[in-house]
């Protein structure tokens, strides 16, 4: 449907526009006219489908730019998607005019309280955030026409249930309440009955779920084989960016240092870092300056990040919800995606669940050689020397070539550099990874109480990616990347980074 259908004025139109959006996605489709006459509203929709537009588009609309009270707050579960939120926010209601301010933990509150100053008229805050900003009365929540709690099952999911109701005890109780969520866990409903005023439940069935665009793969291996395994893969498949989970804090420091010494462009991302380093680690990886981001589930929760091309599952997840959150990270808007799924000869049971779940089969890979890891390596170098030579401003470099050729054989020279291009063998850089202990045995058919509510589809599903996912995919993925600005990220950026790690 066109958002010109859904009752919203000119001037975010003109911000949909701009964003690119061209139609709205069903949660938008289905929530937004609901919202814009104030009902309370319980959206669920899989992650990347737009959720914040949904709530955010009406809010924006209904917003009063010559009142200079908060009068939307948005409660989101983790610092990273706050303000995600706030940027999404500010973007669509710039040409209104609408005021949107962030505040999360980890950062100066002083600062905070400063911009707080200039009157926002939306505020998008981590639970414990706003509720210390509540505390200090630097924060007032009794001009709320609308309050969202967005990611709801993450929120539960990290206890903020106390702190939630704490902020939502300050707004007015005639105010409008939406609740929007990935998945749709029982306790949700509790909140919804325990916050909201005969809620409007709009759900939308995920049936691009793990959709055809990304092919899924496990590899059956040991703990100790992955990290080997996962490089050479690395190495094959040639991935433009990519995500690495992990299932600890302790995982994801290990393998991004570990990615690291082998010469990859990698960064890992998890709570404990200071928001200022997540922060610069995000940008890095959204601008295409880091190739792979290591994260935890929770770290990487939600984030939007487009053009991610792989997702390799260091740990197998034990929640096939996770899976699909994992996954939901690359395949987005029509691009192709990957997949693929570590996973102990033990935790079988595990990948057994999670395909129950999506309906849809992973298939087997094996792992690449050595050899092939080096001739992944090596093709990846000539693509980058075809991107090379295809610009035109190596002129200044004419005599130096020619002073080079007389002196060397060309064939030796093209190895030299071609040895410069590639890697180090991974077997002269032994990383060691601490193993953990995999997930416990599981039963067949066993399932825990809040996995498989939120996903299935219907039953026809069923035919759909059975019959139609890809077969034949040889697990070289060249595209490159689009970053939505005209841009087409080459292999030449990372090749320079890569040197710039190796320092
Ligand atoms: P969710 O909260 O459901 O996980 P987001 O709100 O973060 O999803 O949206 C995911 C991405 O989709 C964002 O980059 C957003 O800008 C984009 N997006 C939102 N609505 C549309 C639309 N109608 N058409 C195209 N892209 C959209
Ligand atoms: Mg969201």
């Amino acid at each position: 449907m066109k958002f010109s259908e859904l009752g919203l004025s000119d001037s975010l139109l003109k911000a949909i526009k701009r964003s690119g959006y061209e139609e709205a996605t069903p949660i938008q489709e289905q929530t937004i006219p609901m919202v814009l006459k104030g009902q309370d509203v319980i959206g669920q929709a899989q992650t990347g489908t737009g959720k914040t537009a949904a709530f955010g588009l009406p809010i924006i609309e209904e917003i009063d730019t010559d009142n200079p009270n908060i009068q939307a707050i948005v409660i989101s579960p983790t610092r990273e998607l706050a303000i995600q939120t706030q940027e999404e926010l500010y973007r669509l209601g710039k040409d209104k005019h609408a005021r949107v301010q962030v505040v999360y933990g980890g950062a100066d509150i002083r600062r905070q309280i400063r911009s707080l100053k200039q009157h926002p008229q939306i505020l998008v805050g981590t639970p414990g955030r706003l509720r210390d900003h509540l505390n200090r009365h630097t924060v007032k929540l009794d001009h709320i026409k609308t309050l969202v709690l967005d990611e709801a099952d993450e929120m539960l999911n990290m206890g903020f249930l106390d702190d939630i109701e704490a902020i939502v005890n300050q707004t007015p109780s005639e105010r409008q309440t939406l609740l929007f969520s990935a998945t749709m866990p029982p306790e949700i409903k509790k909140i919804g009955v325990k916050f909201m005023t005969n809620p409007t439940m709009v759900r939308i069935k995920a049936k691009e779920l793990t959709t055809d665009l990304v092919d899924q793969y496990y590899v059956k291996a040991r703990d100790y084989e992955k990290f080997d395994i996962m490089t050479r893969l690395i190495d094959v498949q040639d991935p433009d960016l990519t995500i690495v989970f992990g299932r600890t804090k302790r995982r994801v420091d290990e393998l991004s240092r570990g990615l690291v010494a082998r010469g990859y462009n990698a960064a890992g991302i998890h709570g404990d870092l200071s928001q200022d380093r997540r922060t610069k680690i995000m940008k890095k990886f959204k601008h295409g300056e880091l190739d792979i981001l290591v994260a935890t589930d929770v770290a990487a929760r939600g984030l939007d990040i487009s053009g991610v091309t792989h997702v390799y599952n260091y740990d197998i997840p034990s929640d096939p919800d996770s899976y699909v959150h994992r996954i939901g990270r690359t395949g987005r808007a029509g691009h192709h995606g990957v997949s693929l799924t570590f996973v102990t000869p033990n935790e079988m049971d595990y990948l057994r669940e999670i395909e129950k779940l999506t309906r849809v089969r992973m298939l087997p890979l094996k792992p690449p050689t050595a050899e092939e890891a080096f001739k992944g390596q090596v093709a990846s170098a000539f693509n980058d020397i075809d991107e090379l030579i295809s610009q035109d401003s190596t002129e200044r470099y004419q005599e130096a070539a020619e002073k080079l050729l007389a002196t060397h054989d060309a064939t030796d020279l093209v190895a030299a550099l071609l040895n410069e291009m590639t890697k180090e063998p991974a077997s002269d850089v032994p990383v060691k990874i601490t193993p953990e202990r995999p997930l416990p045995r599981r039963g067949h058919g066993h399932r825990n109480g809040r996995s498989g509510h939120g996903y299935r589809g219907p039953r026809d599903r069923r035919h759909n990616n059975y019959s139609h996912r890809r077969r034949n995919h040889d697990g070289h993925s060249r595209s490159r990347r689009h970053d939505g600005h005209g841009n087409s990220h080459s292999s030449r950026h990372s090749f320079n980074i890569r040197h710039r790690n190796e320092d």
